[in-house]
């Protein structure tokens, strides 16, 4: 069975890795998978949850199984993050705890295939690379719509919603909540507007994938969309992520939330869920998600993720500034969408080649498609990788 196995492709994104370890250049550049690093090139630990795994250690009494929802003060934090306490959008919804936003995904995507047998995922063009794999997998049939123009980093709105005509009932639309993955370049609150008024008409699902929140303008901006659709359009579903703005990536910390048209329909909704995650995982993992409702929860720790947060998405946005600016100065193409964009994100719309051309020759890495990870900048290379693609861009 294993042994005339072919070898596998590698992972557009978890294959960088290997392609970076063999570079043994000091001055290589990891733009490639998605996490934030600071001015330094690190990857710390918030101190915010350096303190709740303190508290976590000298007070946790038991790790007994908690149930298939997964941690209950996690799960209602979560949704008064995405639609703020006591608002209706957080009465009309209930969450779900999931293994990281991988896991949330998975999740919803098993649920609506449930729900809607036989139903389409219309998925933006280019999105995270993923998203295919974790649809299809549930059995759904993938539709791609236009969103964006590699060529001059502007959406491709009219475009979009023309293909978003053909939405049915049965067909679910999934969005990014913001930050989005590959491109940086959001919906603004007019195009949500409309988005919702055609899902509404269509009685399409909505799914919104958020696993960047407070990393463009601030949480509260960030989740302007979805609090929006909430207003619009009675049900949906957001699979969220604290992978990013906790930088607990490896605790799998995400959740499911499901918004109904009243509580009660999203109580039921719920109880939906709870069997699928059963067989999917059974239970959600605890350490990461009794880390984010012990900081959450309290007003001191809570503060300072605000801050530590902040920090994260000042810096991710001034080195954005300070790549289109040295761009700038080389002439030639127009990067200037670089420094309006937000998250970590964005597209250079350069061909495999050149990205290859700046691995060899510059160490500067990025995954394939030419996306590069802007929060692997810093003061010490954003000139040297602007120099880098202004170079491979000329060519
Ligand atoms: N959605 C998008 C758009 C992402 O970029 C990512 C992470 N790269 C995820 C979901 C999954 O996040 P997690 O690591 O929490 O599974």
């Amino acid at each position: 069975m294993f042994a005339e196995l072919a070898e596998p492709p590698l992972d557009p994104i978890l294959g960088l890795a290997q392609l970076l370890a063999r570079d043994t250049s000091p001055d290589k550049v990891d733009l490639g998978i998605g996490i934030y690093q600071d001015e330094q090139g690190q990857v710390p630990v918030l101190d915010c949850v350096k303190a709740a795994e303190r508290w976590l250690v000298e007070t946790q009494p038991s790790k007994r199984y908690l149930s298939s929802a997964g941690n209950a003060d996690y799960n209602t934090q979560t949704r008064g993050l995405l639609f703020g306490e006591g608002s209706d959008g957080f009465t009309r919804s209930r969450t779900i705890q999931a293994p990281g936003g991988t896991g949330a995904l998975r999740l919803a995507s098993d649920l609506l295939y449930r729900l809607r047998p036989g139903g389409r995922v219309f998925i933006p063009g280019p999105t995270w690379p993923n998203h295919p794999g974790i649809l299809k997998a549930s059995g759904h049939e993938v539709v791609v719509y236009p969103y964006y123009d590699m060529a001059t980093g502007a959406l491709r709105f009219d475009e979009m919603m023309a293909t978003l005509a053909d939405l049915g009932a049965n067909d679910t639309l999934l969005l990014h909540g913001c930050c989005h993955n590959p491109t940086g370049a959001d919906l603004d609150l007019d195009q949500w507007g409309a988005v919702a008024d055609l899902v509404a008409k269509a009685g399409a699902a909505v799914l919104v994938d958020l696993a960047y929140l407070g990393l463009g303008d601030g949480v509260d901006e960030d989740a302007a969309g979805l609090r929006l659709l909430a207003t619009r359009i009675p049900e949906f579903l957001v699979a969220s992520s604290y992978s990013k703005n906790f930088a607990l990536y490896r605790e799998r910390v995400g959740a499911l939330t499901l918004v109904g048209g009243n509580e009660q329909a999203a109580v039921l909704a719920h109880a939906h869920s709870l069997p699928v995650a059963r067989t999917l995982w059974s239970m959600p993992p605890d350490h990461g998600a009794a880390i984010v409702a012990r900081i959450l929860s309290d007003a001191e720790l809570r503060q300072g993720w605000t801050s530590e947060l902040t920090t994260m998405r000042e810096r991710i946005n001034g080195v954005r500034g300070r790549l289109a600016a040295r761009l700038a100065e080389h002439g030639g193409r127009n990067y200037g969408f670089i420094a309006n964009q937000r998250g970590m994100f964005t597209m250079l719309g350069i061909a495999p080649e050149g990205v290859e051309t700046l691995r060899r020759d510059h160490h500067v890495h990025l995954t394939s498609s030419g996306r590069v990870n802007v929060a692997g900048l810093n003061s010490n290379n954003v000139e040297r990788v602007a120099d880098a693609i202004a170079a491979v861009s000329q060519n």
